[in-house]
């Protein structure tokens, strides 16, 4: 579904991505993980088209991402972001809407949307009216996961999308995700710095380190059989709350 073939990038002479070849199937979630800085944003930039890459090309269900390709690619895929990226003058219905009525869809077709939506995204009704700062963290990713699924797209993408709520919000939008993803069955690339979060939501973890892929495989394949001692540090270096106690 979604194709990377020898995509690098550097910012000011330094080295974001290294040359890489990666693919991205459908019905799959793939978790990006890694230190800061190691490229995962970057790497969901150039996915989306925000960043061009310096060499290589991403093909969207084999169609290449380019300058003049990009804006129409772009509906075919969602983006979430950390902070969730809504309007703070929009309401939570405006913000979900706004791309199909640019568009040009009919209000009703927007409105048969958002209520369905809304049901898979557990978004409660009287949210709909309220703008950003009223709603809660997790209320306001739900609202951003509705925006980025508006159109139905192919592709998901999510930049640590709960880096910024609490443990217990956490957890509860974790597993709606996880439902979701498996209702919807699109491509998801979901980027997390949490080793638990990844190993609960993807079906396959990537490992990047300085812009260069360590290893891509299961949890199970990670810890079992590490390309690299950096994968061992990297997985103890992880807090695990529930060890021990
Ligand atoms: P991560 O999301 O893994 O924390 P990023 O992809 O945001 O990492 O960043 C990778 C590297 O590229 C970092 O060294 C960061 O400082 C640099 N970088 C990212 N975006 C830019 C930019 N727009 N301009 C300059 N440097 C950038
Ligand atoms: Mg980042």
């Amino acid at each position: 579904m979604l194709d990377v073939r020898g995509v690098s990038k550097e910012f000011r002479g330094q080295t974001a991505l290294h040359p890489l070849d990666l693919s991205f199937p459908p019905e799959r979630t793939v978790a990006v993980i890694g230190p800061s800085g190691c490229g995962k944003s970057t790497l969901l930039r150039v996915l989306i088209g925000l960043v061009t890459p310096d060499r290589g090309e991403v093909r969207i269900g084999g169609e290449p991402l380019t300058r003049e390709s990009a804006r129409r690619l772009r509906h075919r895929m969602g983006y979430v972001i950390q902070e969730g990226g809504l309007f703070p003058h929009l309401t939570a219905r405006d913000n979900a809407t706004l791309l199909a009525r640019h568009l040009g869809w009919t209000e009703a077709r927007a409105a048969e949307r958002l209520a369905a939506l809304r049901e898979l995204t557990r978004l409660p009704e009287d949210a709909l009216g309220r703008f950003p700062a009223e709603l809660s963290g997790g209320q306001r990713q739900r609202v951003s996961l509705m925006r980025a699924l508006m159109l139905d797209p192919e592709v998901l993408l999510l930049d640590e999308p709960m880096g910024a709520l609490d443990p217990m919000i956490r957890a509860d939008l974790q597993a709606d995700l996880k439902a979701i993803f498996a209702e919807l069955g699109k491509t998801v690339v979901l980027v997390t710095h949490d080793l638990g979060e990844a190993a609960y939501l993807a079906h396959e973890i990537l490992l990047l380190r300085e812009g260069r892929v360590v290893q891509r495989g299961s949890f199970d394949e990670l810890t079992r059989a590490p390309a690299d001692p950096f994968v061992t540090r990297f997985i103890q270096a992880q807090r695990w709350p529930l060890e021990g106690a």
